[in-house]
């Protein structure tokens, strides 16, 4: 890393709090170094208090841009020149690309996700998927899975704080995509089973598995399951979650989320550098099987 780092290295950062254990400094730097680009990633841990200074910063100090993560994920457009479509209908911004002082928000969680169906050889385009969650995570994957042609969506969720933002998701799938999108209460079992039982694909995106809730599902049995049913989990750690267990009991096709986690990096990787970030390295490196 010291030999890579010259007067001419471009900064990219990553601001958020807490982020220390984050993986995508180690993920963006290996890319960098494998291409031989003059970039380097640092994580920055700022909050929304400091943000619009951090913002600031990035203008003054001409980076090429930065991923943003929780909490100032949803606030940070307002410090933004532009947002991108997917962006503006997400309302969060996870990638800022700086272009000669011009700041533009995008958001990759939804593309990174879809493209990891995609590696996978899993086509839900023109087809119905159901899916629990609707935090940052899961409104990215429902409005890009929208945008991208899903041709019907069931989404779930408790009735939490995230249950406004759910309804306002499938407001704006139905006002702007060609997808037919309809939110039940998770609680409402027996609609579960039938969505479920009615869709190619089913997606967890809600940390439901990892700690603290590690070991735990709101599938009730295998009978909400079926082998030709796809089942995907937005968590990564642990790799196989209790859903995905019992998916996998069953016979389903599953996918953790560490693809996503790779392909919304290599989205922005390319965003700011205009290169392909090298998968199959990136995929021996990080040490990602489906
Ligand atoms: P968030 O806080 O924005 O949303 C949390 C969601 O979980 C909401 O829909 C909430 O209603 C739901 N929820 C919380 N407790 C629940 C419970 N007990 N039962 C059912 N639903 C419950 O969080 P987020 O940013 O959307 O992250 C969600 C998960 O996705 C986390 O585990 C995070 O690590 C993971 N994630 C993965 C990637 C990736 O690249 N693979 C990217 C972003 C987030």
């Amino acid at each position: 890393m010291g030999e890579r780092i010259t007067g001419h290295t471009e900064l990219i950062g990553l601001i958020a709090y807490p982020i220390r254990h984050s993986s995508s400094p180690a993920m963006q730097n290996e890319a960098f170094a494998k291409l031989g680009l003059d970039y380097a990633y640092l994580a920055f841990e700022v909050d929304n208090e400091s943000l619009e200074d951090a913002i600031k910063g990035i203008r003054a100090l001409k980076l090429r841009g930065s991923n943003v993560s929780m909490p100032n994920k949803t606030v940070v457009h307002k410090y933004l020149d532009e947002l991108s479509p997917a962006a503006k209908l997400c309302g969060a911004v996870n990638t800022i690309v700086n272009d000669n002082g011009k700041l533009t928000g995008h958001i990759t969680d939804g593309t990174g996700y879809m493209q990891s169906l995609k590696d996978n050889d899993i086509d839900v385009i023109g087809k119905k998927m159901t899916i629990v969650g609707a935090g940052g995570a899961g409104t990215a994957i429902e409005i890009q899975a929208a945008l991208d042609g899903v041709k019907e969506m069931s989404i779930f969720n408790i009735k939490d704080k995230f249950w406004d933002n759910a309804k306002e998701t499938v407001e704006k799938i139905n006002n702007n995509t060609d997808c037919k999108a309809t939110l039940y209460d998770l609680e409402d079992l027996d609609a579960l089973k039938r969505e479920i039982a009615d869709s190619y694909l089913f997606a967890n995106a809600t940390g439901v598995g990892m700690k603290p809730l590690e070991g735990q599902t709101y599938i009730p049995d295998k009978s909400f399951l079926r082998p030709d049913l796809i089942v995907t989990d937005v968590v990564y750690s642990p790799r196989e979650t209790a859903l995905l267990k019992m998916a996998k009991e069953v016979g389903c096709k599953c996918m953790n989320g560490l693809g996503m986690m790779l392909f919304q990096g290599s989205a922005a990787f390319k965003l700011w550098t205009g290169q392909e970030m090298p998968i199959e390295h990136m995929k021996k490196v990080l040490d990602i099987k489906y």
